[in-house]
């Protein structure tokens, strides 16, 4: 083996103790010969040398500006900076469900189940931004990733919620308090965000009026009003087919099963409905030919009539179109006005009376996407005008603001009908800029109207479909808070009465002034009649309501409701002598107000009364027991309330937001179906 030794330690040995010279003394002045061409003086002193250097690869000469200490570049705009290609649409829907798994796949997420959604927007949004056609098919990835369905292509694509969902996701703040909304309600993955705060001085124009102007005379005179809901007409009901199925949507359809019992009807659907079933032709014509005969309209017909929502059945938005909205509308109010006689029917959308079911966009989408239900609106305005319900300014209102109005009528009333999808939790749309509490200016006309009522020293009866209280678990939080200070401020003196439907179920709210800081008989300032409905769905009987009305202060003075015991419809199907019986449920005032004092015949059913009907429910609870039959319509199928349903059950009547029913009361006791 040979040794190497490195270079440079061979010539420090040659070197070593012979180096001569030891130092060297650079010369004081630059070498100007090294360098053919300067920029400045080479020979000065006070600033460094500038050579003109050219290159031999590239010829160029390189420039002063390069080098010169005065002129030192910030920002290279000169040189290329690459990016990558523009993702084409596949990729970006590629990149976007890899991304998403991987989201859910980082353990560095943890639990937070929150955290995760709301990264998994963020990348559906900025898909849906831009490639748009891909948006539908990340949300059914989506769907698959966390088994929203089991037949996500169908529920979640284009044809069904998925272009929907893209609209929404692309227009919300996704990281924000509305990704977390969405998230919370829709993907049960974040905790609810904070009811948002509310600029009041700014809202109202005027402070209310102190001392209140003094309440109108009643003239004595009643007037007989008909409240109606929730009729959900199923044209595709057909007698003989699984009524107690498994198979999701109504009962009653040619398509439905039980899955306990797939070859074999459990229960055949009777002719006249069943308790897991819209309502078929046969029922719909049996209550309308009660009504009159029932309430002594036959002659006379009603002073007028309120419809509060839902007349579409409840189909899968698969099963559903804009031409089966329309078959509906058409003919249910059609029947309204043969069978009821006299007397316009003022109403108001319901969320399944659109397609899709339950949405509504704001005018804020701006450019088409705002107008894109205006197909419906400009649908039921031109009804309730042919109808003859409904002068022609209240149906350009109706037209142009989402199918709401208000109508004066020769008598002085003021209704003011309001589309509730605006504050319904499945609209989609509401989950876009949701801070705002109201969007898309529905409370903001609500609020004009009223003042422009409290003005002229009119009175006002509004209605809608999605109740804005009660155990809050239909509607949103934030524009339920502002139409409960809406309310205060206009209550007593102008708002009469609200009316509302969508539970099905027999149920009130009170509001209370001070956003119901304290609850008592005098803080009650308005009360909302939920209307029970036509449709047997689910597990309730069929009823309808009607109220005596002073026909000067538009007070309920009385109020009588009918139902029609729908476990009898089996036996009605042997014969064809006798359809359905509807009869008397029960008088309001003489069920709750035995116990009430300092309250004559004469006073009306206001808030008041019914926050001391409330009293009187504390101090007897078989009070709550007789409210929860009537909720259900006295159904067979209604389960007794007891133990902690009878506190709640009276907290849900005293909240009339989402804010106070979640604050105040205890959960699981608000519906009577199950
Ligand atoms: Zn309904
Ligand atoms: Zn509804």
């Amino acid at each position: 083996m040979r040794w190497y030794v490195p270079m440079a330690l061979q010539a420090t040995m040659v070197l070593a103790g012979s180096i001569s010279p030891s130092t060297f003394t650079a010369p004081g002045v630059f070498p100007t010969s090294v360098f053919t061409k300067y920029y400045n003086n080479p020979t000065a002193t006070s600033v460094q040398v500038q050579p003109v250097v050219s290159d031999p690869v590239t010829h160029e000469v390189y420039p002063l500006d390069l080098t010169n200490p005065d002129t030192i570049p910030q920002q290279n705009s000169v040189d290329p900076h690459p990016l990558p290609p523009t993702a084409s649409p596949d990729m970006l829907y590629n990149q976007a469900v890899q991304q998403i798994n991987s989201i859910h796949n980082n353990p560095v997420f943890g639990d937070s189940s929150c955290n995760r959604c709301l990264a998994t927007l963020e990348v559906m949004k900025f898909v849906s931004l831009a490639a748009p056609e891909q948006g539908p098919k990340v949300v059914v990835a989506l769907c698959e990733l966390l088994k929203l369905s089991s037949s996500c292509s169908t529920t979640h694509g284009r044809a069904g919620l998925g272009a929907v969902i893209t609209q929404v996701i692309a227009n919300m703040d996704a990281g924000g308090y509305d990704g977390q909304a969405y998230c919370q309600n829709f993907l049960g993955q974040c905790p609810a965000p904070p009811t948002a705060t509310l600029d009041l001085g700014k809202w109202f124009k005027k402070p209310k009026p102190n001392p209140l102007p003094l309440p109108k005379q009643r003239s004595g005179k009643r007037l007989k009003v008909l409240h109606m809901s929730d009729f959900h007409l199923d044209p595709r009901y057909a007698t003989g087919s699984e009524g107690n199925c498994t198979s999701g949507g109504p009962c009653c359809r040619k398509t439905s099963f039980n899955q306990a019992s797939p070859n074999t009807t459990l229960l055949r659907a009777p002719r006249f409905g069943a308790f897991h079933c819209d309502t078929p032709l046969a029922l719909a014509m049996s209550a309308l030919q009660a009504i009159p005969a029932l309430t002594g309209t036959e002659q006379t017909g009603f002073a007028w009539s309120l419809y509060t929502g839902d007349l579409v059945s409840h189909d899968s938005d698969n099963q559903l179109s804009r031409k089966y909205v329309e078959y509906t509308e058409t003919i249910v109010y059609d029947l309204f006005k043969r069978m009821l006689g006299s007397g316009p029917v003022y109403a108001a959308l319901g969320n399944h009376d659109s397609y899709n079911q339950a949405q509504d966009a704001p005018h804020s989408l701006g450019g088409a996407l705002a107008e894109q239900f205006s197909w419906n609106y400009n649908h039921v305005a031109g009804l309730w005008k042919h109808e003859k319900w409904l002068p022609d300014a209240a149906v350009t209102l109706a037209r142009s603001h989402y199918s709401a109005y208000m109508v004066k009528r020769v008598d002085g009333l003021r209704v003011i009908s309001l589309n509730t999808d605006m504050w319904y939790r499945a609209n989609y749309f509401n989950y876009i800029n949701m801070t705002d509490s109201d969007v898309s200016g529905m409370l903001r006309f609500l609020t004009d109207e009223l003042q422009n009522a409290e003005d002229a020293g009119d009175r006002v009866w509004i209605i809608g479909h999605v109740l804005t209280g009660w155990d809050g678990t239909n509607p949103l939080t934030n524009p339920t808070n502002l139409f409960y200070q809406i309310v205060d401020r206009f209550s007593p003196h102008v708002i009469a009465n609200i009316f509302f439907g969508h539970t099905h179920e027999d149920q009130m709210s009170i509001f209370y002034a001070n956003n119901a800081t304290t609850i008592s008989a005098e803080t009650a300032g308005a009360l909302a009649w939920m209307g029970p409905s036509i449709t047997p769905i689910t597990n309730l009987n069929s009823g309808f309501r009607v109220y005596e009305v002073d026909s000067a202060t538009f007070d309920i003075m009385d109020a009588h409701t009918w139902k029609s015991d729908v476990n009898s419809y089996p036996d009605l199907d042997s014969q064809t002598t006798f359809g359905p019986v509807y009869t008397y449920e029960y008088n309001t005032r003489e069920t709750y107000g035995k116990s009430i004092s300092n309250w004559t015949g004469n006073d009306p059913l206001n808030a008041t009364w019914w926050h001391h009907v409330t009293e009187a429910m504390e101090a007897d609870a078989s009070l709550v027991a007789t409210f929860n039959t009537l909720q259900g319509k006295g159904s067979v199928q209604t389960k007794p309330c007891t133990g902690d349903c009878i506190a709640a059950k009276i907290c849900y009547i005293r909240s009339g937001s989402v804010s106070i029913a979640k604050k105040n009361c205890k959960p699981g006791f608000g519906s009577v179906q199950s």
